[in-house]
């Protein structure tokens, strides 16, 4: 048995604190401020094994140029002059290419099944409570050319075998009887599935104490102490013995990485959400917006919309323009709902850990012997949460790994 220190209280961290529990191993995790601080809480909650293609792409910079130039636009880069947001950028870049494409998504699909089946385990053998729906995901669209978009997206995933239907308006409008859905057509992923982000990261940690798991909230890691080619101590108020050490502080990793000599070229990717509370089965199926790059998703008794993508390193600020471009949108696909402009007070905001090139990164860090990477998930780190907690206790085991983790490396861009 190991003592193993995990640095990160989200969902990477929450979920590799649960398959080495169950491993066997002594875990203690840091967080620098509570629970609920980082990504995993008020996102969207989509587990989505539709998502094959990766961010980087071709014609995704583009796309991105384009949307820009408008303040309410789902898309955005602050431009800085920063050399790790410029190396981040030519990664990017250099990785949005058809052979990427091609090469990432039976990857990115094994790992998506993989971890949908795990949550199934999670949500009976264990009894979490965590709000897990199995109803499929809407890719709603508006446009001939989103239509043309998305016809290309299904056929890419069924052949990669991901079921994908595609549906006319009035097909969704039946899929959707409680509201009126004013859309062209939708791509549906019934393979996909939702929860309660909120839910589950509580369960977690709920079920983690009660099983003697050290969860030090408000212990932000500072530094650490080495010999040779291994980490022996986490400073985080105080100095903590460690037979290993998992990264998994989402946007923060460089920062943390970096204190060990490690680069890791990765950029926050600011999202917002809010709630509308009390609109009990108005939408059924949890959908992507798709040309306002927003979601709709149905949690518990009420609906939460989120959405934008602004690369922003790891500032937290909100930007209420964004906020509208969300808010604006609703209505042209679901004309019913009322929604109204939320007050900023009740916008929540989260940084999704982006990679360069779309893939996580998950494995060990070529320069230490006993330290391992998690992070790097960007738009899936809910949905991936499962298989990278298992992931990470089967690298620690040095265990058979239950799917080939090569092109993971988080020293890949070395
Ligand atoms: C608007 C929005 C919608 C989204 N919707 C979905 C979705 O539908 N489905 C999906 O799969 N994903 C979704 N995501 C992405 C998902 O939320 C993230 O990928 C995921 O939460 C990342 O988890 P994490 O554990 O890596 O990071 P985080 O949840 O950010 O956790 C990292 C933690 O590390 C802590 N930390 C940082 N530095 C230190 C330090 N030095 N010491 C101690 N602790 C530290 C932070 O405080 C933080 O709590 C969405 C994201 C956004 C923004």
């Amino acid at each position: 048995m190991s003592h193993v220190g995990i640095i990160g209280g989200g969902i990477i961290g929450l979920c590799s604190a649960y398959y080495l529990h169950k491993a066997g191993h002594k875990v203690t995790l840091f967080e620098q401020a509570s629970i609920a601080n980082g990504c995993s809480f008020g996102n969207a909650g989509m587990i989505v094994p539709s998502h094959i293609v990766p961010l980087a792409q071709p014609g995704m910079i583009a796309k991105g140029l384009q949307w820009m130039l408008k303040s309410t636009s789902p898309f955005y880069v602050k431009p800085r002059l920063d050399a790790d947001l410029m190396r981040w950028g030519w990664l990017f870049y250099k990785h949005s290419t058809p052979a990427h494409v091609e090469r990432s998504i039976p990857v990115l699909r094994d790992l998506s099944f993989l971890s949908k089946r795990l949550y199934q385990d999670l949500a009976t053998h264990d009894g979490l409570s965590f709000g897990w729906q199995e109803r499929g995901l809407f890719m709603l669209y508006k446009t001939a050319a989103a239509e043309k978009e998305m016809a290309e997206e299904a056929e890419i995933a069924n052949h990669a075998g991901v079921e994908a239907q595609i549906l006319n308006g009035k097909q969704v409008q039946e899929m959707e009887p409680h509201v009126r859905v004013t859309v062209q057509g939708a791509v549906y992923y019934p393979g996909d599935a939702h929860l309660n982000p909120n839910e589950l990261m509580g369960a977690l940690v709920t079920y983690l104490r009660q099983e003697g798991v050290a969860i030090l909230e408000n212990h932000p890691v500072t530094g650490f102490g080495t010999s040779g080619s291994r980490v022996t101590t986490i400073h985080a108020r105080g100095s903590f013995d460690v037979d290993e050490v998992v990264i998994a502080g989402g946007a923060w990793s460089p920062g943390i990485a970096q204190q060990l000599g490690l680069q890791l070229p990765l950029q926050g990717g600011k999202g917002y959400s809010f709630m509308l509370p009390g609109t009990t089965n108005a939408i059924q199926i949890p959908a992507i917006m798709l040309e306002a790059r927003a979601t709709a998703t149905p949690i518990g008794t009420d609906l939460r919309f989120a959405g934008t993508l602004e690369v922003a390193g790891t500032d937290l600020r909100v930007n209420m323009n964004r906020v509208r471009g969300i808010a604006d949108a609703i209505n042209q696909y679901y004309p019913d709902i009322p929604v109204a402009m939320p007050v900023a007070d009740s916008v929540w905001r989260g940084l999704r850990p982006c990679s360069p090139d779309g893939l996580p990164y998950l494995g060990r860090a070529a320069r230490y012997d006993n330290v391992v990477l998690a992070t790097g998930h960007g738009m899936m780190g809910v949905s991936l949460g499962p298989v990278t907690g298992k992931l990470v206790s089967e690298l620690i085991d040095n265990s058979r790994q239950s799917m080939d983790t090569t092109a993971f490396q988080p020293d890949r861009f070395a």
